[in-house]
């Protein structure tokens, strides 16, 4: 591929680029045509150990001598890097994650901004003076946790490497990275620039491998100090469950099933673009996606009619063409989504998407589907599909409204659609949610803004000023100087 400027079939370990050491590989598929364009290194057990070490020895070395104001401006530099390679990386990512090219574009702008910001909060956390008893001085220091494992999957690798990486270097932690298996490229890029930028060897060390694998060995690592975790609720579960053996606190950001509410009173014309992007991004395959459209009785017609004109208008077809969707990124994904579909029963498809006459045949994708007439305890109104496919259902008022809201198992994100003011402030109080959005979706991504989720969305908050905190830990100072 014209726009990899490195070997993507390599390891990197204490600053060197290796093959793994079983001299395994795994194919890099393109979800748009089906076929592969590359090899990936299938890292080991033995892999994540060197890598371990490597970071641990990073952590009483240049890195862990570094100043915080330096730190800041290795990552700083950094951003700059990525924001100068922007162009390239997004093309990388449409090929390797099937993502149309305007959204690979602000995945790699976001890259660039996690970087910035957390380069410029490096040497801005602080601990406090504690008043205490007389002849005492107290006060407490912020220090990195130590080596820091941090597992991705694979819809927003270069989002998630930015807030969960970004943030653990800001603080002084040396990182392990697993990308996940279908998406390893941009991880691969991100580490030559980290290296380009002057990041010390060890402080970032990346394994790309199968989750069972390379994955498994990461979590059940004695040297690791804490795990960051994005991916599935049932991944989520063993990932804790390893972090539990060793005592190391986890971040786990995991799935949802978040609604957005649609009141009487909304501005439609302003909800609508919101209400569809944030079911259709990324083919649906977002954590975040706006699986569950609420909407009041009053409403309802009007708001699925204005709905599945704009599914009708979607364009679907290979990323690279930049279209509204992209493919899923593998055909296991179509067939879990395709599986969900089957299972539609008697609820009514309001409108598809139409996939492109010239779209590749072996590439993953699936006209998106908007289904209306759905009971909240309906299994596509409960469970996280991850695809293109958003559900529409009614409520009579604002208690049911939040009954619903609330009745998944999941609390991510949440919206409400409303001109009123003291309804706006009720329920963004009692929603179930990580972050709640009022007459809006998203907020344009935010890396400012502290995100995570509540039930099995996960806990622990990463992205914003919030992050630094998890990705450090409190030490209390005590002198008695009489
Ligand atoms: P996944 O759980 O299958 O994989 C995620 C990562 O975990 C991959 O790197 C994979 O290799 C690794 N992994 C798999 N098995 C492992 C094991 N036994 N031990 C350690 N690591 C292992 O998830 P996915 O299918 O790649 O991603 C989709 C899921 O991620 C969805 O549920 C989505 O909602 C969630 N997600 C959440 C957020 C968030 O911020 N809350 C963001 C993006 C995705």
């Amino acid at each position: 591929m014209d726009d990899l400027w490195f070997d993507p079939s390599k390891i990197l370990i204490g600053g060197a680029w290796r093959a793994a050491s079983g001299g395994a590989t795994l194919p890099v598929e393109d979800p748009s045509t089906g076929e592969a364009f590359g090899t990936i290194s299938r890292g080991t057990a033995d892999d994540i150990d060197a890598a371990v070490t490597a970071a641990a020895d990073a952590r009483i070395g240049a890195w862990g001598r570094m100043s915080a104001a330096d730190r800041g401006r290795v990552l700083s530099r950094l951003g700059q890097l990525i924001a100068a390679r922007s162009e390239q990386l997004a093309r990388i990512e449409a090929r390797d994650v099937g993502k149309p090219l305007t959204q690979a574009r602000a995945d790699a702008q976001a890259l660039a901004r996690y970087m910035e910001f957390y380069g410029g909060a490096a040497d801005k956390v602080m601990g406090q003076t504690i008043p205490y008893m007389e002849g005492y001085t107290v006060y407490t220091l912020r220090e990195p946790h130590g080596v820091t494992g941090h597992i991705v999957p694979w819809n927003y690798p270069m989002q998630i490497i930015g807030r969960s990486v970004g943030a653990a270097l800001a603080m002084g932690n040396a990182c392990v990275l697993k990308p996940a298996e279908e998406a390893c490229l941009t991880a691969l890029a991100f580490a030559h620039l980290a290296q380009e930028a002057g990041l010390p060897p060890g402080a970032l060390n990346v394994v790309p491998g199968l989750g069972e694998e390379a994955g498994a060995a990461l979590t059940a690592h004695p040297g690791i100090h804490h795990i960051s975790f994005t991916g599935s609720v049932g991944v989520g579960m063993l990932v804790q469950a390893a972090a539990a053996r060793n005592v190391v606190p986890v971040t786990l950001e995991l799935g949802g099933k978040s609604p957005q509410l649609v009141f009487d009173d909304a501005d439609l014309d302003a909800a609508l673009p919101f209400l569809v992007n944030a079911g259709v991004q990324n083919a649906g395959q977002t954590c975040s996606a706006a699986s569950r459209i609420l909407v009041h009785k009053a409403r309802h017609d009007e708001l699925l009619e204005r709905m599945a004109r704009r599914y009708e208008a979607l364009t679907v077809g290979p990323a690279l063409d930049d279209p509204n969707v992209g493919p899923l990124i593998s055909a296991r994904q179509k067939e879990v989504v395709a599986g969900y579909l089957a299972q539609a029963g008697d609820l009514d498809v309001a409108a598809q998407g139409r996939i492109a006459d010239d779209a590749p045949a072996g590439g993953h994708y699936l006209a998106p589907t908007l289904l209306a007439g759905a009971r909240a305890d309906h299994v596509l109104a409960r469970e996280e599909i991850f695809g293109p496919v958003q559900v529409v259902i009614p409520f009579e008022d604002e208690e049911e409204a939040v009954a619903i809201a609330n009745g998944t198992e999941y609390g991510l994100v949440a919206a409400i659609w409303s001109a009123d003011g003291a309804r706006q402030m009720r329920l963004a109080k009692r929603l179930r949610a990580g972050q709640v959005f009022i007459n809006n979706y998203g907020a344009g991504g935010g890396v400012e803004l502290p995100f995570g989720g509540r039930g099995k969305s996960g806990h622990g908050r990463e992205k914003g000023f919030e992050a630094l905190f998890g990705f450090s830990v409190l030490k209390t100072i005590a002198a008695r100087h009489g």
